[in-house]
């Protein structure tokens, strides 16, 4: 057994080329569950509670497919999340896509179920509306989580339609029900256009710190992501990552694109200054692979995914 690796490794292009082998992310086995798993990916293909352009049902697919990309360690960061973890892919949560409220109930369970098994969660979505079920299986083991959210839009309207839950309501339904502290919550990238000019302010209310994307122009993120580990401290914090926080220019393939927006850069910045901060799980939202036409977007995705891997405590670095 000498010759074993302790740990699950990601198959090598010198064992199957990467163009071969199961779609599984970052050609990770794949696990039945969570069970015995330090991380795990996992998808939920769900595009129900979009309000514009559908289509993040195929995402985790695609960012799965693209994920063959990806090599084991990260060359900047000296990370090798596979040298101290068990990582599996779990494969995707039965949503029912005819019906979003028993949805986000199925979603809730599985969420517990990973948690339970004391699993972090990295999942590739699927549409925002995820992150509620997510958070509330999550702030029952962790209690009231910090969080650092990067989107175009805040997601704060108090319904949609009249629905309370959709993909625009999660982080005020979750403040409401307390899984949030909204103490310990940034919001990153904000912009666009909106229905009332103090949409962006409901958060910031309630304590929480919100970084329109003007005052992230032309600059790193690295101070920023510096103020936000000193006042975050120590307690648990998720990462919910809209893919839309990036501009079109480096992610079109989504819902609801908006101009200006942070860069591929940045983004990066803003995960990888996540290291140090007891990051209990993260998501990448709101990839719709119908308007990805070079599959660049599942791409990013898939590298943003890995960098929240390479940021969880107890990664090794080189
Ligand atoms: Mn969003
Ligand atoms: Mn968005």
């Amino acid at each position: 057994m000498a010759d074993t690796p302790t740990f699950n490794q990601p198959l090598g292009g010198n064992v199957m080329p990467r163009f071969g082998g199961h779609a599984t992310m970052m050609r990770l086995p794949a696990a039945p569950g969570p069970q015995g798993l330090d991380a795990c990916f996992v998808g939920v293909p769900l595009d129900i509670g979009t309000s514009n352009r559908a289509g993040a049902r195929f995402g985790p697919r695609q960012i799965r497919a693209e994920s063959s990309l990806l090599r084991p360690y990260n060359m900047a960061t000296r990370a090798a999340p596979f040298d101290s973890l068990q990582v599996a892919d779990i494969g995707d949560v039965a949503i029912n896509t005819f019906n979003l409220a028993d949805s986000v109930e199925r979603i809730e369970a599985a969420y517990d179920a990973i948690a339970a098994a004391g699993c972090k969660p990295l999942t590739l979505g699927g549409d925002h509306t995820i992150v509620l079920p997510i958070l509330r299986a999550l702030a029952k083991v962790h209690g009231p989580l910090g969080i650092v959210h990067v989107d175009a839009h805040a997601d704060i309207n108090d319904t949609m339609f009249g629905e309370k839950v959709a993909h625009g309501t999660p982080f005020r339904r979750a403040i409401e029900e307390g899984l949030i502290d909204a103490s310990r919550m940034t919001q990153i990238g904000l912009r666009g256009t909106g229905y009332i000019a103090e949409e962006f302010d409901w958060t910031r209310s309630r304590g929480a710190r919100v970084v329109p994307v003007e005052e992230c122009w032309y600059r790193s993120l690295a101070p920023l992501m510096g103020e936000i580990r000193e006042s975050f401290g120590p307690g648990p914090v998720y990462i919910s990552f809209d893919i839309d926080g990036l501009d079109p220019a480096f992610a079109p393939g989504t819902g609801t694109p908006e101009i200006g927006g942070l860069t591929t850069i940045q983004g990066l910045e803003i995960i990888r200054g996540c290291h140090g901060l007891d990051v209990i799980g993260g998501d990448l939202v709101e990839v719709a692979p119908p308007y990805d036409a070079s599959g660049n977007t599942s791409l990013l995705a898939a590298n943003l995914l890995f960098e929240m891997l390479c940021v969880l405590p107890g990664v090794a670095r080189r």
